[in-house]
């Protein structure tokens, strides 16, 4: 497996910095969002006003969008459905599936089609095999009392440093 299936194709700090110039540029007229420290904080069904915001921008401008998560039906569902968005659950990024499914859902070409997303082994890693276009974004907020994440970001440290290394 090469490094390069770790990287992205730009990163973001927010999914609010985000903008139509950028999606433009990158060729991107349909997102599949990422939930959980994307649109809101692990587990929250809390949407902020910036976040609601930046969504009606999109859809305004003609920006397919639909939600791609992980994390359970019961979880997502009512989460998507504050957000007006259909939404898939249960995606098992990094497998291709999740997000073939919702590439087809927004109708565009795979080409047009950006994951968005803040965690490496899922995101990054699942849209690289998928083959489209990926921005990365830096969680919301670290995970608390979740071991497995932990460790995943552990991991995440680690090719961060290795990316750091390459860059410079
Ligand atoms: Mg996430």
């Amino acid at each position: 497996m090469t490094m390069s299936l770790f990287y992205p194709t730009v990163y973001k700090n927010r999914v609010t910095d985000i903008t139509l110039q950028d999606l433009e540029q990158l060729g991107v007229r349909g997102l599949l969002l990422d939930v959980d420290n994307t649109l809101t904080t692990h587990g929250s069904q809390e949407l902020s006003e910036d976040v609601r915001r930046w969504l009606e921008t999109m859809k305004q401008a003609g920006i397919a969008l639909t939600v791609v998560s992980n994390s359970w039906e019961w979880r997502v569902a009512p989460f998507a459905t504050k957000l007006g968005l259909r939404h898939i659950s249960l995606s098992c990024k990094p497998s291709p599936f999740g997000f073939l499914r919702g590439i087809h859902r927004l109708k565009l070409p795979k080409r047009e089609c950006a994951a968005v997303g803040d965690q490496v082994f899922t995101d990054i890693l699942g849209a690289n095999l998928c083959g489209i276009t990926c921005i990365q974004l830096q969680p919301i907020a670290l995970e608390t009392g979740k071991p497995f994440l932990a460790l995943r970001r552990k991991w995440e440290r680690k090719i961060y440093a290795k990316r750091k290394e390459r860059e410079t």
